[in-house]
């Protein structure tokens, strides 16, 4: 039987990039349907990421589910978890290495420092204690990401004259000593320094570092990548071209983009969807369970009911 997935024509690659936190709603639908076209119009090819780096919460039945819940909606991928590929393996649970090595090179540009603050240090310095914008807060995560993303409070830069130097010490024994675990490290942000990108669904974007967000968290404490390393890593050695994502990322992408300076690379083309929302104009989540396309499909809705919807979006 002839493959459902035509050889790519282009060197196009995007991604579809789920959280396997829970079950899929018609956001994400909407989202992951947009990577798919985009793909498919550019006669290029598309590659599954499970993003699981949330290791408490993320769930290998939700991992399933997405999987089958987008290939019911008629998305089909070439390189994934279920098919592996050339840049595998396609979980970030799995792609350690990866991560390590772009700690390492951003920590040889000396733009890395580690930070001991507590989240109560934060909202001290910060003043208000604000529970949902410190990292890790439960219900901070808009996408069932790890931390919170474009809500990440702008670091008061209690740690930042600490900035670390790289060791004088000859050969590989140097990187052999280097191992991130067991503090956070940011990235520090040249304060007034300008990100801008033309996005190829909303136009021109424009961030300032210092402005729009401070110093922000690559590598964990407790001993992961923060999902903006995560994903620069990934996308770049996984060799994407376009990234198609909801708006609620912008200003992640403005800090990737720095990540992707500071390494020497060059990142991809960005395409950010509107936001889905619900009738009282929120931006979905994974409470929205009628939302879920898993309930959607028990209660025998159809892919053309979902991606056909008159839905709201932000503005
Ligand atoms: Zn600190």
């Amino acid at each position: 039987m002839a493959s459902l997935v035509p050889a790519p024509k282009s060197g196009y690659r995007g991604r579809l990039a789920p959280s396997p936190t829970g079950y899929l709603h018609v956001g994400h639908a909407r989202t992951f349907w947009t990577a798919w076209l985009r793909a498919r119009e550019a006669g290029g090819s598309l590659v599954m990421r499970m993003e699981d780096l949330d290791l408490e919460r993320s769930k290998p039945v939700f991992a399933e589910a997405a999987m089958d819940d987008l290939h019911w909606l008629g998305i089909r991928w070439i390189e994934g978890p279920d098919k592996d590929g050339p840049y595998g393996p396609y979980v970030q649970s799995k792609r350690r290495a990866y991560y390590l090595a772009a700690w390492r090179r951003l920590l040889r540009k000396g733009r890395l420092f580690p930070c001991k603050c507590s989240r109560k240090d934060l909202e001290a310095a910060l003043g208000a204690p604000h529970e949902s914008a410190l990292p890790g807060a439960p219900g901070s995560a808009s996408h069932g990401k790890i931390e919170p993303l474009d809500d990440e409070p702008i670091y008061p830069g209690t740690c930042r004259q600490n900035l670390w130097r790289a060791p004088q010490l000859p050969g590989p024994t140097a990187s052999s000593i280097e191992m991130p675990d067991g503090i956070n490290w940011r990235y520090r942000v040249r304060k007034g320094e300008v990100v801008e990108f033309e996005d190829l669904n909303l136009g021109p974007q424009r961030f300032v570092a210092g402005v729009d967000f401070g110093d922000f968290v690559v590598w964990r404490k407790d001993g992961g990548p923060s999902y903006q390393l995560a994903c620069v890593a990934d996308d770049s050695s996984m060799r994407i071209t376009e990234v198609v994502r909801g708006a609620d990322l912008l200003k992640s992408t403005a800090r990737q983009i720095l990540l992707y300076r500071t390494m020497g690379l060059t990142p991809p083309a960005f395409y950010h969807c509107k936001l889905v929302v619900d009738h009282h104009g929120r931006r979905l989540a994974k409470r929205h369970d009628v939302l879920s396309l898993r309930s959607l499909r028990q209660r025998g809705f159809t892919p053309m009911n979902i991606l056909g919807a008159d839905l709201p979006v932000e503005p």
